[in-house]
């Protein structure tokens, strides 16, 4: 079948959009027709070619559609329903049988591989296989073929553009408070960095009852929005020392810490602001495979801290989806607040003003 993708020849080069050709979907597969898609750092990660992927490539990992087709064996949705897409896993590790499949033993080859497990692609074009299963989906186009597991129904009335980037983006910032932190009603939460995620998770923190909400983010505008969707203060941080100033605010310390930044000089400023038995959370990918952290053993040991890396906040697509919509049809995740949506055709332009700061979190909206 014919459609359109976002086609990436070759590393951190424009994006074009050509036709390729989509196969039927095969057993246990779903062809969607995407109708939205959030753009997301990783997308940048990989288009940069510095994971090694196979181009030609279609990225996109936060798609939203409409069912057009199922494959042999293919119970959980059907033709003309409304999915989210998200990450996929493989449902036969025992992280999977415990409802974590965020951790599943397949995750790298399900989701950064961009073929199957075989080395197949579902999209084609003259010239040859156009890598089309990164995250289990490729949805910088006009059709992505998911696997079972990596769908999630959504309600007739729901607005795909509104919703495209909970299969990513919000799931992480939000599950990364209430489900890989278990952030307690009346505890604190200190947010490094207000991107997509990083306002994400203040929401979060506003959904789980945190008394005081801190985000720490250089860009001004940014501090600003995280104030408005509930935050209680937002620190520059080129205005001193992080740790310092959020003593200042919670002489005790945080007892929860996500870091969205991915920057080791912001997260290592974070350990310092640790209350005894308090938790940083680790979201942010850093621009480096071999990034570390100096983690001063002692005070560790002493007051008891944790520190958790965080995929996906830890999220179970099939229950915590599900939930995020209800959350969002009940006004607690505002998330059209940060959102800009482009037609898809200008996508060059929105990863553009993406990188420029001047919107935060881009969807890319496709014709019907
Ligand atoms: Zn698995
Ligand atoms: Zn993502």
């Amino acid at each position: 079948m014919q459609g359109t993708a976002a086609i990436l020849r070759e590393p951190n080069q424009p994006f074009s959009i050509e036709t390729v050709q989509f196969d039927p979907p095969r057993a246990g597969e779903v062809l969607i027709r995407i109708r939205a898609v959030g753009i997301c750092h990783t997308d940048m990660v990989f288009a940069s070619g510095a994971m090694g992927s196979p181009f030609p490539l279609i990225l996109g990992h936060e798609g939203a559609g409409v069912v057009e087709a199922v494959g042999e064996g293919v119970t959980k949705v059907r033709p003309g329903q409304k999915v989210l897409l998200t990450f996929n896993s493989c449902g036969r590790c025992s992280q999977c049988h415990s409802g974590d499949p965020a951790y599943c033993q397949e995750f790298v080859a399900l989701n950064f591989a961009c073929v199957r497990a075989d080395g197949s692609s579902c999209a084609h074009d003259d010239t040859g296989q156009v890598s089309a299963r990164f995250f289990g989906q490729s949805s910088f186009a006009s059709h992505a073929i998911a696997d079972e597991r990596n769908v999630v129904a959504l309600p007739d009335e729901a607005d795909l553009a509104s919703l495209a980037p909970l299969g990513c983006g919000i799931q992480t910032g939000v599950g990364a408070v209430l489900r890989s932190l278990k952030a307690q009603a009346g505890s604190n939460l200190v947010v490094l960095g207000a991107g997509a995620v990083g306002l994400s998770a203040v929401l979060g923190g506003k959904i789980a009852g945190c008394s005081k909400i801190i985000m720490i983010e250089p860009q001004e505008a940014r501090r600003q929005l995280a104030l408005e969707l509930g935050a209680d203060h937002a620190i520059d941080p080129a205005t001193g020392d992080t740790a310092e100033q959020v003593r200042a605010i919670l002489p005790q310390g945080a007892n929860n810490v996500v870091d969205t930044s991915g920057n080791v000089g912001a997260i290592s400023a974070a350990l310092g602001m640790l209350a005894p038995h308090g938790a940083l959370g680790l979201v942010g990918v850093p621009g480096s495979l071999d990034a570390a952290l100096p983690l001063p053993i002692v005070p560790a040991i002493t007051y008891g801290y944790t520190i958790k890396g965080i995929i996906e906040g830890d999220s179970d697509p099939d229950t915590f989806l599900p939930e995020l919509i209800a959350l969002h049809a009940a006004g607690k995740l505002p998330i059209e607040r940060f959102s800009t949506i482009y037609p898809f055709d200008q996508i060059n332009q929105a990863i553009a003003d993406s990188h420029s700061g001047k919107c935060v979190k881009v969807i890319l909206e496709l014709p019907a």
